[in-house]
């Protein structure tokens, strides 16, 4: 059995009118990546009219692909590349920022439940500067004996998704019932997360209650987990990163330099007079590009903190 690490997660208000509160388990004070997962918010099951839904308005990416999986709900997604597209369950949506891109995310007006995961993978050096891109994929789930598996990215249970990466990465949610325990191949050169949504689980032998993800390093062949309840979950993997990161708000990026950089680009295009502009269709054409057809307000950077941002392992 492997040692499981438990990555217990912290409440952030999400923003929009009423804040919709999200689970945070990356990065965390333990940890600050699973292969080159980077970011994982957890949300939900929340009653739209009381959360207010999600209402993000267009902001700016750079340096990582963000990775939408949802349980329930709808939610339209709209970027600077020209995509409208929806976030439906069982669907992946996958934008690529590389050197820029800027979206607008928000729940559609039939959307009662919102309930789903907001993954970040962080792009490796060679490709962090490529032209953004978007895709979407259904995979076909895979089933067995008391299993589903739905696999969004990678490879997993004889599933394998056609949504390219630079690095190898995995991805997938499991529908595990009560009482099943499901062995699960897996490569020994990655390290791995499981998200536990619903459901009581033992993961490697290490009890995850909901809302928590138990990590394993690198070494195993064979996930073992077993449900004692209805158990909704999803796994993460991917080989160690290798390589330090600066993180801060939207960007990721290698040096404080160049997050001031990315910030005083944004701040320039959303900006007119020393004014935020209020209609997204007014912001400026530049390195993140204008959300086509968004007339909602852009999001401006917050403050740098007073200290030189460092790199996380
Ligand atoms: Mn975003």
């Amino acid at each position: 059995m492997s040692e499981v690490q438990v990555l217990v997660p912290r409440d952030v208000p999400l923003g929009g009118l009423r804040a919709m509160n999200v689970r945070r388990t990356l990065p965390s004070r333990e940890r600050t990546l699973i292969g080159a997962w980077c970011f994982a918010d957890h949300y939900g099951p929340d009653a739209v009219e009381e959360s207010g839904g999600m209402v993000v308005t267009p902001h700016p990416h750079t340096g990582l692909a963000t990775v939408s999986w949802l349980f329930t709900g709808e939610i339209e997604h709209r970027d600077s590349i020209g995509t409208v597209a929806m976030v439906r369950p069982g669907e992946v949506n996958l934008m690529t920022a590389g050197r820029g891109i800027s979206h607008s995310e928000i729940s559609t007006a039939g959307t009662t439940v919102l309930h789903g995961v907001q993954l970040w993978l962080a792009l490796p050096d060679a490709s962090r500067n490529m032209a953004p891109r978007f895709e979407n994929h259904a995979p076909v789930p895979v089933t067995g004996e008391g299993w589903t598996a739905s696999v969004f990215l990678g490879d997993l249970l004889g599933c394998s998704s056609p949504v390219a990466f630079p690095v190898p990465v995995l991805g997938a949610e499991l529908r595990i019932e009560a009482g099943t325990t499901l062995s699960i191949p897996v490569r020994p050169e990655f390290e791995h997360g499981l998200l536990v949504d619903h459901g009581t689980v033992t993961f490697s032998g290490h009890e995850l209650k909901p809302a928590e993800v138990g990590y394993v390093a690198p070494g195993a062949a064979t996930l073992e987990v077993t449900a004692h309840e209805d158990s909704l979950l999803v796994l993460l993997g991917g080989p160690p990163f290798g390589e330090q990161l600066v993180m801060w708000w939207n960007f990721v990026g290698r040096d404080h330099d160049e997050i001031v950089g990315f910030r005083e680009e944004w701040q320039a295009q959303i900006t007119r007079n020393g004014a935020v502009l209020s209609d997204g269709q007014d912001v400026a054409d530049g390195r993140f590009g204008i959300v086509e057809g968004d007339h909602t307000p852009p999001i401006p950077a917050p403050a740098l903190p007073n200290l030189r941002l460092k790199p996380r392992v």
